[in-house]
């Protein structure tokens, strides 16, 4: 989510405001990368194509294509770039994938667990 975004239905009951929270970015799943977006986080982080592939971001087959999708912390489902406070240390470049959660997709379940979302039910209720 963009920092502070929100998401207008007419009016102030259904806005949505990310907290921050870093939740959706340690749900099992995977995220995609596109490849100018890998330029772009590897620029942002000061280091080369390749060094981000070795380190952030590997391979998998989906739909018989190999796509890019970041990796997660070892042995965990949290997002390889969610520091230890939960912050994401590339957010002003991260994928378009995280940059759309929740307002233009999100899973099945994403209101148990998102903040933004929980909020905005809270205020319509
Ligand atoms: S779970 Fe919701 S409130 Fe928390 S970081 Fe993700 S979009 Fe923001």
């Amino acid at each position: 989510m963009p920092e502070g975004a929100t998401l207008k239905f007419g009016n102030e009951a259904n806005e949505f405001k990310c907290f921050q929270c870093g939740r959706c970015c340690q749900i099992s799943g995977f995220v995609r990368v596109e490849e100018n977006e890998a330029k772009e986080i590897a620029r942002y982080l000061g280091i080369s194509l390749a060094e981000l592939r070795q380190r952030y971001t590997t391979t998998m087959r989906l739909d018989g294509k190999d796509v890019e999708i970041l990796r997660d912390h070892p042995g965990t489902t949290r997002c390889i770039f969610l520091d230890e406070k939960n912050r994401c240390i590339v957010h002003p470049v991260k994928p378009k994938q995280c940059r759309t959660f929740p307002l233009e997709w999100k899973t099945p379940g994403a209101h148990l667990y998102c903040a933004g979302l929980q909020a905005m039910r809270k205020k319509s209720a």
